[in-house]
C-alpha cells in the first residue's frame, strides 16, 4: 500500500495509479486541466448543443440527477445554454428528507422530471446480495444510475445525455469530441463501479429477468440507432466542488446544518440513507474512506495543504456509518451483527494486520 505525495490516496484505490514520483493520475490529470484552453471547450460545447438541438423534437438533452449540488449545477448550466431538458432520477430507497427538498428545489429550476423507483422489495434483496457477495451495496444503485437514463433517453428519442463529473478523467482517460461519445458498456464495465457485473449477471435463483428490468439498459446498438450521445459537462466546463456548489446554493440548494454525513462535505452525499454503505467499505477493502476522497479533492483544489490534510485525518475517529448500518438492516431485514460480519469478510488481508491485542491496523498507513 503506497499513497500519492500529493494527495492522501492510496494506490489500492481502483483505477489509482502512482507515477514514478509518487504522484497519482487523478493528480496529475488536474494539474494537467491548468493548461486546458477552457474557451475552445466552451465553443465545443456551443458545437454539441447545436447538434443536440438539430437532431431533438422534444427535448434536446436528458440529465440524470440526484437533486445533489452537482445535479443541481448541470441543470442550471443547461438551461443557461438554452436546452430543454428532461431530469430523470432513480430515487433512491433511502431518500432523505434533505435530498427530497434539494430535489424538488432542482425541478423548480424550470424542468421536467421523472422520478423512478424501483420495487423496494426487489431492491432490497438485490442490494443485500451484491454486499454478501462483492462488498458493495452500491452495485444496484450503479446499475439504475446509468441505465435508467440510457433507456428513457432511447424511449424518448433524446439526443444527448448530459452527466456531470467526468469520473473517468479523473482516474482513467476517455476523450470527447465535438459531439460527444457513446456511453457504452465498455465505459460501464470499467468505470461504472458495478464490479464489471452488468444486470444480466444477475438474473438467476433470486431475481428473474423481469425483476430485473429496470437495471438493463440499451445495448451499444441501440444507443447508435437511437441516436443517444453523451457528454460529460466536467470536459467541458471547469469543475470545482465549491464553485458547483456556491452556485447551487444561489439557486435554493441546501446543505445539511447537522454537518457531513459521510466524509468530509456537508453538501455531498446527503440526499440517500445508504450512500455511506458503500465508502463504508473502502476501509476494508482499500484502506481509505470517503473523507480522504474529499480530502483529495480540497488539495488538488488548493484549499488545503497535504499537512492540513494529514492532521484532519489523524483527528478523525471511527467513522463507521452505524446509524445508517441499522437502517440498512430494518431495510433488508437482518441484523446489523451480521452486515458486521459480513464486511469483515471484505478485509482485503495484503494491507491489514492484527496486532498481538486481536486489534486490526493497517502497517503501511498514511500516519503512524
Ligand atoms: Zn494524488
Amino acid at each position: 500500500m503506497k499513497w500519492c505525495q500529493s494527495c492522501v490516496l492510496p494506490d489500492t484505490r481502483p483505477n489509482l495509479i502512482l507515477d514514478k514520483d509518487g504522484i497519482c493520475n487523478a493528480c496529475r490529470n488536474h494539474q494537467s486541466k491548468k493548461i486546458i484552453d477552457w474557451n475552445q471547450r466552451q465553443e465545443q460545447l456551443k458545437k454539441v448543443v447545436e447538434d443536440a438541438k438539430s437532431r431533438s423534437s422534444g427535448y434536446d438533452c436528458l440529465i440524470p440527477v440526484s437533486g445533489g449540488k452537482d445535479s443541481t449545477w448541470q441543470t442550471i448550466q443547461c438551461l443557461e445554454l438554452g436546452l430543454k431538458p428532461l431530469a430523470v432520477t432513480w430515487r433512491p430507497p433511502g431518500r432523505t428528507p434533505i435530498g427530497q427538498r434539494n430535489l424538488n428545489n432542482l425541478i423548480q429550476l424550470g424542468v421536467d422530471h421523472i422520478d423512478y423507483s424501483i420495487n423496494p422489495d426487489v431492491e432490497a434483496r438485490f442490494m443485500l446480495k451484491a454486499f454478501e457477495q462483492l462488498g458493495s451495496t452500491a452495485i444496484p444503485m450503479h446499475l439504475a444510475l446509468f441505465n435508467i437514463p440510457l433507456t428513457i433517453a432511447c424511449r424518448f428519442r433524446i439526443p444527448l445525455v448530459i452527466w456531470g463529473e467526468n469520473s473517468a478523467f479523473e482516474y482513467g482517460n476517455k476523450r470527447e469530441a465535438d459531439t460527444g461519445f457513446t456511453l457504452d458498456n465498455d465505459w460501464m464495465r470499467t468505470y461504472g463501479v458495478t464490479h464489471g457485473t452488468k444486470a444480466i449477471d444477475w438474473v438467476g435463483d433470486s431475481f428473474t429477468r423481469a425483476d430485473l428490468t429496470p437495471y438493463f439498459g440499451p445495448d451499444d446498438q441501440e444507443l447508435q440507432q437511437a441516436g443517444v450521445r453523451a457528454i460529460f459537462l466536467g470536459y467541458y466546463l471547469q469543475w470545482d466542488p465549491e464553485t458547483s456548489k456556491a452556485v447551487a446554493v444561489q439557486h435554493g440548494f441546501e446543505s445539511d446544518t447537522n454537518g457531513p454525513r459521510t466524509g468530509y462535505f456537508n453538501y455531498a452525499d446527503i440526499d440517500d440513507d445508504f450512500i455511506s454503505l458503500h465508502h463504508w467499505l473502502k476501509w476494508y477493502k482499500f484502506g481509505f474512506t470517503r473523507t480522504y476522497d474529499n480530502l483529495s479533492l480540497e488539495i488538488r483544489n488548493e484549499r488545503m495543504t497535504r499537512e492540513q490534510a494529514l492532521e484532519i485525518i489523524r483527528q478523525l475517529g471511527d467513522e463507521t456509518p452505524h446509524g445508517d448500518i441499522e437502517t440498512f438492516a430494518q431495510f433488508t431485514g437482518v441484523s446489523k451483527d451480521y452486515l458486521m460480519s459480513v464486511a469483515e469478510k471484505f478485509r482485503n488481508l495484503s494491507i491489514w494486520q492484527k496486532n498481538e491485542n486481536g486489534v486490526w491496523y493497517l502497517p503501511n498507513f498514511i500516519i503512524n
